[in-house]
């Protein structure tokens, strides 16, 4: 089986994790670029939004760097990420590409079975808890990372600190050599020179899942942010999803379970996508926040209704909203991100010197 996987952010590092303990012979991982992006929006309906445009982009490239199955996202939830994978398949089998399909909807097990081939399931455990322990070891560098980008002498440092990692977490095979990459950029990231002022400012970054985990779709947001001082409070990280532990589950301790209940005085229910965390999230953090940005696809049905809610919660937090299709220019969202940035820094000066008068 060749296996040809699309990009979320860095979840391409989990799912070939697992495959290589279970026996793909081929994992295919084409980088997200504007080629990605041309090609998909070439293809797709011109109003779908921009998540699939990507994500049909790095199909077409991966079948044509001879991958013969692919994983399609789609599930259940009133918006369109319920047709997703028949739309793409349609699509691509009208180009003429001839693969296997496996599908996210009928569950997690469908793609384990599907893409282990039958191997024993010992050995699919062990795949699985690998790919999961490279997938959370990323998520926690990249946690540190924004911390550090914001406070760090020279610019760029954690972010270079933070690709190579990344790299090589991917590259290694075995659980000792893991361990002691894990260990050895925790301690790079944490021992960077940093500058004692300004306090950096916190900002949460919240919105629809594709587009607040991929670095290509949203434009380097949080390197964006963490050059203008802003340690970066993510609230999506796939980790969460997958957290081993039931207790967790059971007790509801999850960012996405604490922003559910934080919404319901405002939104009592799921509106389909992430739409639902990002009115909770405003709540949530609402004290321990300077500010939040919210970004969403160009015509996200879920994010539209939760981007009318947030400014009509009593818990007041200044909000930065960014739509993102394939018009979008990165100077105009930096140029957005220096204003908002700003304006919260003015206002935390003003608040200090009227507390000190
Ligand atoms: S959540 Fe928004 S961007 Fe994602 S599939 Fe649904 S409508 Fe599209």
């Amino acid at each position: 089986m060749r296996l040809g996987l699309t990009h979320m952010g860095n979840l391409y590092v989990g799912i070939r994790g697992i495959a290589s303990k279970v026996g793909c012979e081929l994992v295919v991982t084409p980088p997200t670029t504007q080629l990605t992006l041309s090609l998909g929006v070439k293809y797709s309906p011109e109003t779908v939004c921009l998540p699939f445009k990507l994500q049909l982009g790095n199909m077409i490239e991966a079948l044509e760097m001879g991958a013969d199955t692919l994983v399609m996202p789609g599930g259940p939830g009133p918006c369109r990420f319920g047709y997703y994978n028949k739309l793409h398949k349609m699509i691509l089998h009208e180009m003429d590409y001839k693969f296997h399909l496996v599908t996210q909807e009928r569950g997690i097990m469908h793609i384990i079975r599907s893409l282990t081939g039958g191997a024993p399931l010992q050995q699919v455990i062990d795949g699985f808890r690998f790919g999961i322990a490279k997938l959370n070891a990323i998520e926690n560098l990249e946690r540190l990372a924004h911390k550090m980008r914001a406070i760090e002498r020279n610019r760029g440092e954690a972010t270079r600190i933070f690709r190579e990692s990344v790299k090589a977490i991917d590259e290694t095979e075995d659980h000792k050599s893991f361990k002691q990459i894990r260990k050895e950029y925790e301690q790079k990231l944490t021992s960077l020179p940093t500058v004692e002022s300004p306090a950096p400012l916190k900002i949460g970054i919240t919105g629809e899942v594709f587009i607040v985990l991929d670095p290509f779709a949203n434009m380097d947001i949080e390197i964006e942010l963490g050059k203008l001082g802003v340690e970066v409070r993510r609230t999506l990280f796939i980790g969460d999803w997958v957290k081993l532990n039931p207790f967790i589950y059971k007790l509801g301790l999850r960012e996405k379970d604490r922003s559910h209940r934080a919404a319901l005085p405002y939104l009592a229910r799921h509106v389909g996508g992430d739409g639902w965390q990002s009115v909770g999230e405003k709540v949530l953090h609402a004290r321990d926040w300077d500010g939040l940005i919210h970004i969403e696809p160009f015509g996200c049905v879920p994010e539209i209704m939760a981007r009318n809610i947030m400014p009509y919660t009593k818990e007041a937090l200044p909000v930065l909203d960014i739509i993102f299709d394939e018009h979008t220019g990165r100077a105009g969202v930096i140029n957005r991100l220096e204003a908002f940035v700003d304006m919260i820094r003015r206002k935390k000066r003003k608040r200090k010197v009227q507390v000190c008068a």
